[in-house]
């Protein structure tokens, strides 16, 4: 089963009123993921980008915010015993449970105490921080829950990306069940190691690497533009170990994570979602970080998640991942 990169082109043809009614065609690129089978389609002009977003009233505003550092102590929740600490403190980040939970464990981290972080602000130490933190939660609700097998590490950030707090954050959660997304790669990385002997995303990143979607390395960590992307710029970090990454391996996520903001801010994006799976002990997938933008936070933004997205589960995009990782080598 090796990893194979399916493609083909569909064209659409119609008299266009832009070519005064001449008989035109437009092409969309229809690729299937090696791992996962699903669909993403490249298509033209689909992504609306706003120009000089007019956001600082709102960014600025704390008025409110929980995760405030005058606040945070007051506002949040604090852990159950078996955790053996009220809130976790890590640099600048505060952990804390989720109060609106999204399964049996589930945490936040307020990452910093500044209330807002321009997207091409965040430093590597933001999240290595951030990620410490988080990761010392999943172990101990691992070590405490022997049925919690999948955790993961997200990120919305700003409305336009699903937030409805500003201030940075991240949050955990760590059950027995997964996410769709979670169990499907999963699923998928099992099969293709009792095949193949070893590993999809490393065997994915020895095949990308010195092509044209390969983006970098930070540390032992590597990069690549996904063939197939489920979103915007989706980029993908692959640690080389499987299991629960340690303090090294998180600060080298952390600093791709600054690169890859920093790339996402060149080209005028402001907003992003991350998702790091990890799996407790599982060597068919080692941890995965995914990297989505999403649409220029503005004062009357458009949702990018668009039927595609949310009933139809099918990534489309208007930038190739062979153009995006050019763009977003450079950065690395
Ligand atoms: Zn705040």
């Amino acid at each position: 089963m090796p990893i194979e990169f399916d493609r083909h082109v569909q064209e659409a043809s119609f008299h266009s009123p832009l070519e005064e009614f001449e008989a035109v065609t437009v092409e969309t690129e229809v690729r299937r993921d090696p791992l996962t089978d699903r669909n993403a389609r490249v298509v033209s002009d689909h992504f609306l980008m706003a120009e000089d977003p007019d956001i600082e009233a709102v960014v600025t505003d704390d008025e409110g915010c929980y995760f405030c550092p005058d606040s945070v102590d007051e506002t949040t929740p604090t852990y159950p015993d078996w955790v053996g600490m009220d809130r976790g403190h890590v640099g600048e980040a505060t952990s804390f449970p989720n109060l609106n939970p999204y399964g049996k464990h589930s945490n936040v981290v307020a990452l910093t105490e500044d209330h807002y972080v321009p997207i091409d602000e965040f430093t590597a130490g933001i999240f290595e921080d951030g990620l410490v933190a988080a990761l010392e939660y999943v172990r101990r609700a691992m070590d405490h829950d022997a049925d919690a097998e999948f955790g993961s590490v997200n990120m919305n950030f700003l409305r336009s990306a699903g937030s409805s707090i500003i201030h940075p954050h991240v949050q955990t959660l760590v059950d027995g069940e997964g996410t769709n997304e979670q169990r499907l790669q999963a699923g998928a990385a099992r099969a293709f190691y009792e095949q193949e002997d070893e590993a999809y995303w490393p065997a994915l990143v020895d095949e990308e690497r010195d092509g044209e979607r390969y983006v970098g390395a930070t540390g032992d960590v590597e990069w690549v533009a996904p063939f197939a992307p489920k979103h915007h710029r989706h980029l993908v970090g692959v640690v080389d170990d499987p299991g629960l990454p340690d303090d090294d391996a998180l600060a080298d996520l952390a600093a791709g994570i600054e690169n890859a903001l920093a790339h996402y801010g060149d080209v005028g994006l402001n907003s992003f979602n991350f998702a790091l799976h990890l799996t407790e002990d599982d060597p068919a997938t080692p941890p995965v970080f995914h990297l989505v933008a999403r649409s220029v936070f503005d004062e009357y933004y458009w949702s990018d998640a668009t039927f595609f997205t949310s009933l139809h589960d099918e990534g489309v995009v208007d930038v190739a991942p062979e153009t995006y990782a050019a763009e977003a080598r450079a950065f690395f």
